[in-house]
């Protein structure tokens, strides 16, 4: 996922100018509601990518268990192990290229960010109290890196037994 000003414009739209605008307002208005939130978005590419790549290694999983801290987007529940596929800008993934701060309202932002990275570190703790392993995908590992791979690496540790696994190793850097 990329930042809030990479939503698709209405160009395209045949309506007339004042319904364009309308519908252009509310797409707006959704965007703004899920920025203010900080949800997380469901069935993002790179997330679909991973998941087909999981599927590719044999692996069954769950998606978005509503019943586990942080509503992991992939739960092995035959592992006790959720992937969580993090953007690496919402998520704010540490010394990641990625992880920029928009050059307006950018008190407005790093509250929210802070927020976003408050509730992900709880949402860990509480799984790895629960018994759970927990496992970190960045998207950004899913850019350069091919997604069988990666999809061979959560396998080999979700046989294995470490409680956590993170993806990549180093973010890559500006
Ligand atoms: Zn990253």
């Amino acid at each position: 996922m990329h930042g809030p000003r990479a939503q698709p414009t209405m160009r395209h739209c045949s309506l007339n100018s004042s319904m364009t605008t309308e519908v252009t307002d509310t797409v707006d208005q959704r965007t703004r509601s899920r920025m203010m939130s900080g949800i997380r978005g469901k069935d993002t590419r790179p997330e679909l990518l991973l998941r087909k790549a999981l599927h590719r290694q044999g692996l069954r999983f769950r998606l978005h268990r509503k019943d586990l801290p942080g509503r992991p987007d992939i739960v092995f529940p035959r592992f006790r192990s959720v992937c969580f596929v993090h953007g690496c800008f919402w998520h704010r993934h540490e010394n990641c290229r990625y992880t920029t701060t928009p050059a307006t309202r950018t008190e407005f932002w790093t509250r929210k960010f802070e927020q976003n990275v408050v509730r992900d570190s709880r949402s860990a703790d509480e799984l790895l109290a629960a018994g759970w392993r927990v496992a970190t995908v960045w998207e950004c590992a899913l850019r350069h890196e091919p997604a069988d791979a990666i999809a061979a690496r959560v396998r080999a540790w979700l046989e294995g037994d470490l409680p956590t696994l993170v993806i990549p190793d180093e973010p890559e850097r500006t």
